[in-house]
């Protein structure tokens, strides 16, 4: 097979967005790759459809055939190696495409545990549609689950696997939950939230086996205390970049490919986007920075189809930034807010009555916020504090006792400022 054009590896959020923008804008070919041979669906939905509210074809919102009813081509595959010189891409099937731009939006893949009885029956990712249909037969006949990996994922999975009444363990190999979006007074709001509510939560806990009867699962054994029965363990212990096939490309890759703010690697015609790409952080001075996320997926990957048509990207780069709803809670987590980073913050918080705001600033003005409350509208905050971050000047308030002022605002009057304060 012989392709010249746009070939795009990935058929998450980043290459569809990419794909989509370059079949509208141009008349430029496009083929979009994907070893899960499928074509984009929404992974971000996957928890909707275990818990039955979304069904598989809700998922594939586009439906099954988008790069078709685009114009672009699709190949089910698994890339092994590109080679710039050649400007080809191998798959491991050993046939060969040639590219004249190359997308890599491939994602991450999800770490797994290298200890005994992984492969039971009964033990699960969640982070492709062919695991999650594994995982929604296995949890309909669960009573009991063990959640390995306290992270966004495992925030994601409880709410449901609680609303069905399901006795949920998670084990959190660090001291905190979601150790990479909170800091330690956040997460132990969530904590607190999780325990009232009958989630038993194991911190500092690391898994050293799966025991199972008949090769199914049946406990999850700890490097200390009892083992915990289970009838379904999943394991959301994070994802890595999906670039192993780029290996001898000669690209610079760190935690995942560098891009530049035109998501251009630094091989010519090479762009990543999305999970698997390290962009510019507009809050650490422009440093090259893995921020996953849909959203983030979705603006990079359009914004690398602009680079590619010799567009400006008009990408003002990505930050931190993330809302959650976990149970009652809402959480929002924006910009710098790793207390070892933080110039200097104002905080109030109360385990007791599920509340915690941080907002941490230099001088220059504000550089992140954590908040965690009942009935928080996460998202609206989320975004509010995300555009504000974004802006080419920061919003300085001036004083500490204004920062102050915003920890004790009612929620959607706190959004309301912080659109306000867009622009200041
Ligand atoms: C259960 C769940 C819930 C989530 N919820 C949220 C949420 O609420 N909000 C949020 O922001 N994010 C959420 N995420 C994360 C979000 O889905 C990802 O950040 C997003 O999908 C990344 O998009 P992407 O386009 O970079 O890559 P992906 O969506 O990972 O797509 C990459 C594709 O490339 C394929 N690929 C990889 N390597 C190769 C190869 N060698 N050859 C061919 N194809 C390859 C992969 O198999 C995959 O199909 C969630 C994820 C999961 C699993």
């Amino acid at each position: 097979m012989n392709q010249i054009g746009l070939v795009i590896i990935g058929s998450g959020p980043a290459g569809t967005a990419a794909a989509d923008f370059v079949r509208k804008q141009s008349a430029m070919s496009v083929t979009v790759v994907s070893d899960e041979g499928l074509q984009f669906y929404v992974r971000e939905h996957l928890a909707r459809f275990l818990s039955g509210r979304d069904t598989e074809d809700a998922l594939f919102e586009r439906g099954r055939n988008h790069c078709e009813t685009i114009g672009a081509a699709f190949i089910a595959g698994k890339v092994a190696r590109v080679d710039p010189r050649e400007k080809s891409v191998s798959f491991a099937d050993g046939s060969v495409i040639k590219y004249g731009d190359l997308l890599v939006a491939s994602g991450g893949k999800p770490r797994e545990l290298d200890v005994d009885g992984a492969n039971l029956d009964g033990v699960s990712t969640c982070y492709t549609l062919e695991a999650a249909r594994g995982l929604k037969q296995s949890l309909d006949s669960a009573r009991r689950v063990t959640i390995v990996g306290g992270g966004t994922i495992a925030a994601k999975l409880i709410p449901f696997l609680h609303e069905r009444s399901t006795e949920v363990t998670v084990v959190e190999r660090s001291p905190m939950l979601l150790s990479n979006v909170l800091d330690r007074g956040a997460s132990s709001v969530v904590k607190r939230a999780l325990v009232d509510n009958g989630v038993r939560v194991i911190e500092n806990g690391e898994i050293t086996e799966f025991i199972g009867e008949k090769g199914k699962i049946r406990h999850v054994q700890l490097r200390s205390g009892d083992p915990i029965p289970c009838d379904t363990a999943i394991v959301a212990v994070g994802i890595r970049p999906s670039v192993g096939f780029l290996n001898e490309a000669g690209v610079k890759i760190d935690r995942g490919v560098v891009v530049d703010a035109g998501l251009r690697s630094t091989a010519g015609h090479i762009f990543a986007a999305g999970d698997a790409a390290q962009a510019p952080d507009p809050l650490h001075g422009g440093a090259p920075t893995v921020h996953s996320g849909w959203k983030k997926a979705l603006a990079q990957g359009e914004a690398a189809a602009k680079s590619i048509l010799n567009r400006e990207p008009g990408y003002s780069g990505s930050i931190n930034s993330e809302h959650l709803q976990i149970l009652d809670l809402g959480v929002a987590a924006v910009g710098i807010t790793a207390t070892s980073n933080v110039v200097r913050e104002v905080v109030e918080s109360s385990v007791e009555k599920r509340f915690y705001r941080k907002f941490t600033f230099d001088d220059t003005g504000l550089t992140g916020a954590i908040l965690v409350e009942k009935d928080l509208p996460a998202k609206e905050l989320r975004s509010a504090l995300e555009r504000l971050l974004l802006q080419k000047k920061r919003p300085s308030l001036g004083s500490v006792s204004e920062y102050e002022g915003l920890l004790r605002l009612p929620a959607h009057a706190l959004v309301n400022r912080l659109v306000e304060m867009q622009g200041l």
